[in-house]
Parts: C-alpha cells; structure tokens; sequence
C-alpha cells in the first residue's frame, strides 16, 4: 500500500498514513514509508521540513496526531521509548563524563539488570567493533571527538536495538574524519545488521552510507530511491536541484516516437532532444533537467552529439579534480558544464571568453512535469 514499498523486502517500520500536528501546524502530512530490515536509511531535506520529528516519532518522543506506525508488524503507538527495540544516538553524544568509557557503554545494561556475565561479554564486543579497547579505562575527556563519537555508537548499539536513529551522528566532526567515519559507520551497520535511519543535513553524506534515501518537503516524502537513482532520476525539480548541481531548460515537449521528445525551449534556438520512459503529451509543460557533468564542452562544433548549443565562457573555477565552466547562450540561460582533470591541464585549455560548444546526448539528462 505504502507507495514506495518493494514488496520483495521486509518492512522493520512502517508508516501509514502518519500525520503529526503542533496544534494547527502539520509537521508531518499523511505520510507514508516502509523502512526494511538490515537497512541504511537517509532522511534528507531543508531545516524544518520533519526530520527530527520523524525521529521522535520512531523513538517514543513524539506520537502521531493520526495513522499508525508499525515496528517489526507492531502498532508501537503508546509504547513508552524504553520500551521500544530502538534506540537514539544524540548529535550531543550526551556521555556521562563522570564515567569511564566501559561503564559509559555498560550503562544501558545495566539500568536492564542483566547479568554480571552477559554485560561484561556484550561491552568488550562492543568495545571491539568501534576499536576502543585501549581506552576502555578513560574517561569521556581523554580521549578524541571521532573517538567519543564511537562511544556513543557502542552505548547506542550495546542493547542490540532492531532501528538504530543518528541524528546528525557526525555533525561535530571535521571533513576529513567526517569521511573515514562514514566508511566505519556503514562498516558497522553491516556487521551488527541493525537497521541505521540517519538525519543529516550533508547530501553527500547522505548518499555516501545509505542504502536508500528519501528527500523530504514540508512533512512530505518527495521520493525515496537509491543514492544513484536520486542523483540520475530525480522525479521533480525539488529533487533535482536539492542533490547536487542542476541546469533547467523550461519548454514545452512534442513527441519523436521511441520515447524520444523535442523540448522547445527558447525563440531561434533548435529544440533539445531528451529521452523518457515516462510519457510527455504534446505541448505538455516540461523541464529538462541536466548535471553539469554530463555537458561536454570544446572549441570545435561537436558533429554526432544530439544536442549542441554554443555559447561563450563567462568564468571558470579551477577545483582541482574538476574544472566548473559558466557559459553564457544566446537566450541569456547560464549553462555549468563541468569537466573531469583526468589530464593536466594545459595552457592552450579553454580560457575567459572563448566561444565554446556544449553538448550531450539525448539520453544524459531527464525531462521532468512543470
Ligand atoms: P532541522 O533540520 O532544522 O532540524 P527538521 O527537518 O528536523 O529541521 P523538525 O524539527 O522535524 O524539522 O520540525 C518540523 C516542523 O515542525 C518545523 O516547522 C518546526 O518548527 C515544527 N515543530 C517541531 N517541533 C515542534 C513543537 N514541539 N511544537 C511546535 N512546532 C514544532
């Protein structure tokens, strides 16, 4: 029923028709999601747009003002949080800094009353899959922010929750061990085969660790879909324009036969030829959507290439890895085509000015309802 289940996975949690109001404010809009089991899950979208509350939601914080929500098959509506097989890494990490790192992640265990014998055995496997046995003995303030961030995970993960929640788990880290911490993240969530649902505000995080990602507006789910289909098949111009870099032809289509469509976009320019599996009418309303990695861009007219347009380079941003180009058309539309350094670049590169030609294939971008 839910309209992005796949009906081939298990569902761990499932969302029906879920509303959540603050008085007359609807946070969260009759929605509805599966997560699945053994699962990394992104939610990603603008400040305010329910994120946090659907976390609150799933840990016990918050219930919903309508529909249900279901944990492994369970209505969990009035299960207090402890109760619940899940648990909530806090952005803060929230460690008690009076206890050592082993009593830290012992803590939960033994609030439960579990035995002497079990607790030792579960904090020591803990402590060895976030490598933190040599600083079991310290205290929160002796050791790094990565390496309290690992606490936090093992105290979260020490109960064996079923849905693990990270609110912004590596928001206080910087770049660097922000990106080797993603890799030991989903390391983890392999190993231990919890279901992780992480809020960040990083798309690249986002789409780094998570097996699926769902893009959120206004408590509303946009689309859920792999990192890869989000990026290559965004399903609206939200979509597209929130992950990445995006350039925007508005136009109106005619049909070409073999899913193939004319976009008729600008006065005394020749119509962009896009493909889609998704049926466009004539003179439907359209948007072609394409990255700007996907334009190449040269000196010389390009002759096999369905689409090529000329235009003149405005500026250029030299990053490294790739070069960005702003290329102005004679419509007035800024293109960004962006180009791989694969090579060194070489004096005679395209400069400030320079009349170039961009092109691409029909089946580079995607052409998207207006
Ligand atoms: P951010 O990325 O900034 O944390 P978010 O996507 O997590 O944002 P939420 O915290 O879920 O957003 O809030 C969604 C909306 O609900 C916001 O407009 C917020 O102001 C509102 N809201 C959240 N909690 C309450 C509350 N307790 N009372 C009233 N309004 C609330």
């Amino acid at each position: 029923f839910a309209p992005w289940a796949d009906p081939d996975q298990k569902p761990l949690i499932r969302f029906e028709n879920v509303t959540k109001k603050f008085g007359e404010f609807v946070a969260i809009d009759d929605l509805s999601l599966d997560i699945y089991e053994q699962e990394f899950f992104a939610l990603l979208g603008p400040s305010g747009c329910g994120k946090t509350t659907m976390m609150r939601m799933l840990a016990g914080f918050e219930n919903p003002t309508s529909g249900r929500m279901l944990l492994a098959g369970q209505d969990i509506a009035g299960v207090p949080p402890n109760k619940r097989a899940v648990n909530m890494m806090f952005q803060s990490y929230a460690l008690f800094p009076h206890l050592s790192i082993w009593d830290n992640i012992a803590f939960g265990l033994r609030r439960d009353n579990k035995p002497k014998d079990e607790i030792n055995a579960r904090v020591e496997e803990m402590l060895k899959l976030t490598r933190l046995e040599k600083f079991a003995r310290r205290k929160p303030h002796q050791i790094s922010g990565g390496q309290r961030q690992r606490v936090a995970l093992a105290r979260s993960l020490a109960k064996a929750p079923k849905l693990l929640l990270l609110d912004e788990p590596m928001g206080a880290l910087d770049k660097k061990l922000r990106q080797d911490t993603q890799f030991e993240l989903m390391d983890i969530q392999e190993t231990t085969g919890t279901t992780f649902v992480i809020v960040t505000h990083d798309q690249e995080e986002a789409m780094t660790v998570a097996s699926r990602v769902a893009v959120m507006d206004e408590g509303r789910i946009i689309q859920v879909a792999t990192p890869a289909d989000i990026y290559e098949a965004p399903n609206s111009i939200y979509v597209a324009d929130f992950i990445g870099d995006v350039n925007l032809f508005n136009g109106t289509t005619s049909p070409e036969g073999d899913d193939r469509y004319a976009v008729h976009w600008a006065e005394g320019h020749p119509p962009l030829i896009a493909t889609s599996a998704q049926p466009f009418s004539d003179g439907q309303s359209s948007h072609f959507a394409i990255r700007p990695e996907k334009i190449a861009i040269s000196t010389e007219r390009p002759t096999e290439t369905a689409n090529v347009l000329q235009g003149k380079v405005l500026d250029i941003a030299y990053l490294g890895n790739i070069s960005t180009y702003h290329v102005a058309l004679p419509s007035g539309q800024i293109i960004k085509a962006q180009t791989a350094n694969t090579r060194r670049i070489s004096r005679r590169a395209i400069t400030w000015e320079d009349p170039v030609w961009l092109s691409w294939n029909a089946t580079a971008g995607v052409l998207l309802d207006r």
